[in-house]
Parts: C-alpha cells; structure tokens; sequence
C-alpha cells in the first residue's frame, strides 16, 4: 500500500496539473504506480466512456472495474460488454458481500426506498472499500460541473476515505467536452443517454430528468441524497451508516 503522500506534495501535484489536458495526470499516474493503477468506470456516465478510451490509449494494461450493485440497468451491463469488446479488456466486476434477496431477508425488502444511505453503504462503498486495497492510486470520471458537492474537485488528491491517491482527470471539463470528445472517437456510451437519463445509476434509485434540471438531478428521487459516498469524504462508511438504523 502507498504511504500517504504529505498535503503539500498532492497539493503542489493538483496545481502542477490544473489547466493541461486529462492525458497529461493519466500517464502521470500510470507512469508511477503502473498496473496498480486501477480506473473506475460506472459504465453509467459519459465522462467515464472518454477516461477509459485515454486509459486505453496511454496504458492498455491498466485494469479496470465496475461496481455491479447487481441493480444495475440492462442497457449498463450491455455497455460493459460492447466496452469490453471494443478494448480487448474485461472489466473487474465489483460484488457487495450480500446479493439482493440477503440483504432483504436481514434489512427487508428494497432497503434503497426507505434508507439508500445503508444500501449505497453496502452494496457500493463497502465493496471499493475492500477492493482498492489492493492498489496505489484509482482514477475516476467525476467532473466540476457535475454537482455542487463536485464543484472543487481537485485533479490529484489523497483520498482520506479509501487511503490512496485520486486522480480526477476530467474534474476541469464539462459535459459539452465530454460529448464531442465521445462523438470525435465514435465512443459506445449508456443507450439510456439518448433518452433524459445524463446520469445513471441503479435502476431503483435513477428517473429521467426534465428540461433544466442538474444533471444529476435523477438520482435518488425523494431524497436530499446527491452522492453515493464513494466520492465524499464524509458518510457511506457502512459501519457510520448500519449506526443510523
Ligand atoms: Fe442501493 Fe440505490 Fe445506492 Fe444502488 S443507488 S446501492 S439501489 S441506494
């Protein structure tokens, strides 16, 4: 495992980065921690689709994975496989520890309707928690413009959550950069995009949104939840969230 590097260091690495392309931090991060770099692709977000297609380009050889909350949609799991395909690579599937139908017989059935903070706990945070142990630094697609709790989303950073570097390559672009950078290179991407789902996530917490609304405005409907945990320093800890119950 990586020793946390001091907050000057990342600090002066974020600043180094800040205002050159996205290939510029990836073969920076490849370069360093090689094949323990891992990329998470949600295979949910365009932003996702353009990091792979870099990642591929620059180091072929870098794993990638999912997490499969096993809710995810059909059109999610079919992008898997044409991704798949198109880059001779097969994505990590990530499990939480308990399927569906166990966590129904311990917490009753569709948990995500009556506490998706403990759902996302488990079936999200928990399995990355566990997984990323096994690497130095991860790379993710989260952008600024995605949310306000995004909104300073640095390009390196330590994550205090999960205890490695960060690397958010795509945090200074915005969606119209990441459609034209998908069209430019014929990219696959979510079919649900074609429709009003710019964000997706699992099928039980994911509607289409309406003409003026955030992006992110369809997950979780009926909730003030805007994140999952996975990219917050605070909350989804699944021991913080079983507490709440
Ligand atoms: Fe559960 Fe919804 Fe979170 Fe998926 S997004 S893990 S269904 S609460």
């Amino acid at each position: 495992m990586v020793d946390r590097p001091d907050q000057a260091s990342i600090g002066k690495l974020a600043l180094e980065f800040e205002g050159r392309p996205p290939e510029d931090v990836l073969a920076w991060v490849i370069g360093n921690y090689g094949r323990r770099t891992v990329l998470a692709c949600s295979f949910g977000g365009p932003s996702g689709m353009v990091v792979l297609d870099m990642v591929m380009r620059i180091g072929p050889s870098t794993p990638v994975y999912y997490l499969d909350t096993a809710l995810l949609f059909p059109e999610t799991y079919e992008l898997v496989e044409e991704a798949s395909a198109r880059y001779g690579v097969t994505p990590m599937r990530v499990k939480p520890r308990l399927s569906v139908a166990e966590q129904a017989a311990v917490y009753g059935p569709e948990l995500w309707r009556r506490n998706p903070n403990i759902c996302c706990a488990m079936r999200k945070v928990e399995p990355q928690l566990a997984f990323l142990r096994m690497y130095d630094a991860w790379i993710s697609g989260i952008r600024r413009d995605q949310s306000a709790t995004r909104a300073h989303v640095p390009v390196v950073e330590w994550d205090v959550k999960f205890g490695l570097i960060k690397v958010n390559p795509l945090a200074q672009w915005d969606e119209r950069m990441v459609w034209t950078y998908i069209r430019a290179h014929n990219l696959p991407y979510n079919k649900l995009h074609d429709g009003d789902f710019p964000s997706i996530g699992c099928r039980p917490c994911t509607r289409p949104v309406s003409s003026g609304e955030s992006l992110r405005a369809g997950r979780w409907p009926g909730f003030s939840k805007t994140e999952c945990g996975l990219h917050v320093v605070h909350g989804g800890h699944p021991q913080a969230e079983d507490d709440e119950l």
